[in-house]
């Protein structure tokens, strides 16, 4: 009756653990079937890394910054060109992501991420305690999005990347944590997305010459936009 997500199957899919879920997050800012994008200016790209705690407010102390003069104040607010290549990550990121699903080969837009990943840095860090991690480099803005490809680095090492998964449904392309013990979840959820499929396909079966089109099920989806935290 609820039509969102939480069905049977509803724990299976849902939000990506860690720091994988700003990485998810990231990939929504795009909503396919909403024609919605929350990055839609250098400004709103800038905020969103902001709120997603991946900008640095304190500028890389090691390199002689000359931004650093200027105390407390905020990295560089994003270019245009910043803006062309976070959507150029997240949609290659999205390619990845259905491929994860089983949509098509991981092929093209790996080797997209993979030129994205080549203008970004990141640099091994050492710690006080003599602890060793790779941490993103550059500034502003490539700062944070380096630190998305991060998390995916982490996710990789974890062993929870592949989980990370975008719907094959071409009207949907939301990208789920897919929980299952089989790892095959290819819909972002069953109750919605999967028995749109299901009944597409079954019309398409039946169909044949039958008189004007089905009205097409357009099973609401706010359950799924609900809640981050909640
Ligand atoms: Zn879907």
């Amino acid at each position: 009756v609820s039509g969102d997500k939480n069905g049977p199957a509803g724990p299976a899919i849902g939000q990506a653990p860690g720091g994988l879920a700003v990485v998810q997050r990231f990939v929504n800012t795009r909503d396919v079937e909403q024609s919605t994008d929350e990055l839609s200016s250098p400004a709103a790209l800038a905020d969103w890394l902001e709120r997603a705690g991946l900008l640095d407010p304190s500028y890389p102390a090691s390199t002689a910054a000359p931004a650093a003069s200027t105390s407390g104040s905020r990295p560089s607010v994003a270019s245009a060109a910043d803006l062309r290549l976070a959507i150029d990550l997240r949609e290659a990121l999205r390619g990845v992501l259905r491929a994860h699903a089983g949509h098509g080969t991981a092929d093209e837009p790996a080797s997209e991420l993979a030129r994205i990943a080549g203008s970004l840095l990141a640099r091994p860090e050492v710690g006080a305690d003599g602890s060793v991690r790779v941490a993103p480099a550059g500034d502003g803005v490539r700062q944070g999005l380096a630190r998305l490809l991060l998390a995916a680095a982490e996710a990789t090492s974890l062993g929870t990347w592949p989980r990370l998964k975008v719907c094959i449904a071409d009207d949907c392309q939301w990208s789920f944590y897919d929980r299952s013990p089989t790892r095959n979840a290819c819909w972002c959820s069953m109750r919605v997305c999967g028995s749109r499929a299901k009944s597409r396909a079954y019309r398409q079966r039946s169909a044949a010459g039958a008189s004007g089109a089905p009205a097409r099920p357009r099973a609401s989806r706010s359950g799924r936009t609900a809640a981050p935290g909640a």
